[in-house]
């Protein structure tokens, strides 16, 4: 069994209470990590100090960037063994752990590319008497909520642009997977950055809960669950507190006749069952025209059939285990609801027979209509349901008849078809030919219930910055002081 405490102000910081956290694959409990709400106070004062006080906000910007981009070479050098923590806690296959692990270095460099090109505007005076102009300032303390699916790259989404802006921050990562949070936080430290600019508090809901009270904390960004956020929003009302908030999705793919039957498949199982559908972005909903519909669904059933599930940290692995039991159950009680009302289960549906424990076949269903609850509802798990559809503006309104707008994927030949598509789909991200593309280059967020704001691109270096007018009089003339102008 491993410990690890938090980390504030710089330093590990031993916690009253513990929890232990798991490898789902084996069901074993691997370390004990802090969770304790009382914590949270010690960690914003230390991120508060170094707002205030630090020089993180006054140091020269391009010096904020040589000490992120130190970050993210200190993330490279360790990748292999983040990647192996992180497929230990959640089950996700190495391959894509190591990949995400290899990845964080890119979104540091690109936001340490626009810490010093952070600019204010001078703006057209009413009056020759004034001279104004506007400055971007960070807006303070942030508090980080993330989940368990991909915790360092959705961490890193965050924290790229907010450390640019001059932020300093208090990280909750999900109970599930609460470690390479804290490896992060050492890293930095090593890199040198000052103390107290990015905390790191384990635990669970009610730690989540301290930070999202707090008044202390001037912006919230987080990424998780509907019926979380609601409360994390409810919280942040009683202090005003803006939040970001990156949720789930109910993403379709839809299949024109036009398409190309074997990248339309490989789209389609990218979009499921990898992360064996613990994605936001899962491609949950394939909406296929009627004439390739047939040829589709056989080739999809066959290639759920053949995936090769097992360890997460094998190469060979392509999908792992779901990251809890309460998971693996919420999935199979879907697959059940789905049954019940009439759905065909044309592949998976059940735990696996020889690997048993959280391991859900990848699963294909059939026969249901957008009114079946597992059409409507995120499941987070390995299961597509399959729809047809004959007409182009049929399947716009099929597509956009959903709570959420996360994502979506449009397979066709037809380049005016793919145009009229992505301008019509009512969601964050449209996919065309390709699916689960991200890069700290473009925005990524939702419509609807699938949250506001956004991670990644230049867009979301603005959540981090407030802007500040200055009105300046240049010429001592006197003006009458009851007269607004
Ligand atoms: P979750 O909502 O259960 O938990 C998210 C985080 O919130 C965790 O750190 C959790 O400990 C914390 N939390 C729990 N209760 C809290 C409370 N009352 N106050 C404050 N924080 C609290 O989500 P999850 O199960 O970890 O992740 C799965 C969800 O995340 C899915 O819905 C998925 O679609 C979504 N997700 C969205 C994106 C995106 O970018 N849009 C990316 C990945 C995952």
């Amino acid at each position: 069994m491993e410990h690890y405490v938090n980390w504030i102000d710089g330093a590990a910081a031993p916690a009253g209470h513990t929890m232990p956290t798991a490898n789902p694959y084996t069901g074993e409990a691997w370390a004990e990590v802090a969770d304790d709400p009382a914590a949270v106070d010690t960690a914003v004062s230390a991120a508060r100090a170094a707002f205030d006080d630090g020089p993180w906000r006054t140091m020269p910007a391009t010096e904020r960037a040589s000490l992120m981009r130190r970050l993210g070479e200190l993330l490279t050098r360790d990748a292999e063994a983040l990647a192996v923590i992180e497929s230990r806690d959640n089950g996700k296959i190495i391959r894509e752990t190591t990949a995400q692990a290899k990845s964080l270095q890119s979104y540091l460099d690109y936001f340490a590319g626009m810490a010093d090109k952070i600019v204010g505007q001078q703006i057209p005076s009413p009056s020759p008497n004034f001279l104004v102009y506007t400055e971007r300032v960070p807006v303070g303390v942030v508090g980080v909520i993330v989940p368990w699916n991909s915790p360092l790259a959705l961490l890193t989404w965050k924290l790229a642009p907010l450390l640019a802006a001059g932020c300093t921050a208090v990280v909750k990562p999900s109970d599930i997977t609460p470690v390479t949070a804290l490896l992060l936080a050492e890293r930095s430290a090593e890199a040198g950055f000052p103390p107290g600019v990015i905390n790191v508090v384990t635990g669970g809901a009610e730690v989540g809960a301290a930070i999202t009270a707090h008044p202390d904390i001037d912006k919230i960004t987080f990424t998780g669950g509907g019926a979380t956020a609601r409360h994390v929003a409810r919280a942040a009302a009683d202090n005003l507190t803006p939040t970001v908030l990156e949720l789930g999705g109910k993403s379709p793919q839809i299949v024109f006749d036009d398409a190309d039957p074997e990248a339309a498949t490989n789209g389609l199982l990218a979009g499921i069952f990898a992360a064996g559908g613990q994605t936001c972005v899962a491609g949950s909903r394939a909406y296929l025209q009627s004439g390739i519909t047939a040829e589709v669904i056989d080739r999809v059933v066959a290639r759920a059939d053949e995936l090769v599930l097992g360890d997460p940290a094998d190469v060979a692995t392509e999908m792992g285990p779901a990251a809890s039991d309460a998971q693996r159950d919420r999935i199979l009680s879907m697959i059940d609801q789905a049954r019940a009302e009439g759905a065909t289960i044309a592949a998976g549906g059940v735990v696996d027979p020889e690997l048993g424990g959280r391991f859900v076949r990848p699963t294909v269903i059939t026969d249901v209509t957008n009114q079946t609850t597992i059409v409507r509802e995120e499941v987070f798990g390995p299961v597509l349901a399959v729809m047809t559809f004959d007409t182009e503006d049929e399947v716009v309104g099929l597509a956009n008849d959903s709570d959420y707008g996360l994502a979506a994927g449009v397979w066709t030949d037809d380049v005016r078809r793919a145009h009229r598509l992505a301008r019509a789909l009512d969601c964050g991200t449209v996919w065309v030919n390709t699916y689960r593309n991200v890069s700290y280059m473009a925005p990524f967020g939702g419509f609807k219930q699938s949250g506001y704001g956004k991670d990644n691109g230049l867009e979301s270096l603005d959540g981090y910055l407030n802007t500040k007018t200055v009105w300046v009089e240049l010429t001592g003339a006197t003006r009458d002081p009851f007269v607004v102008g």
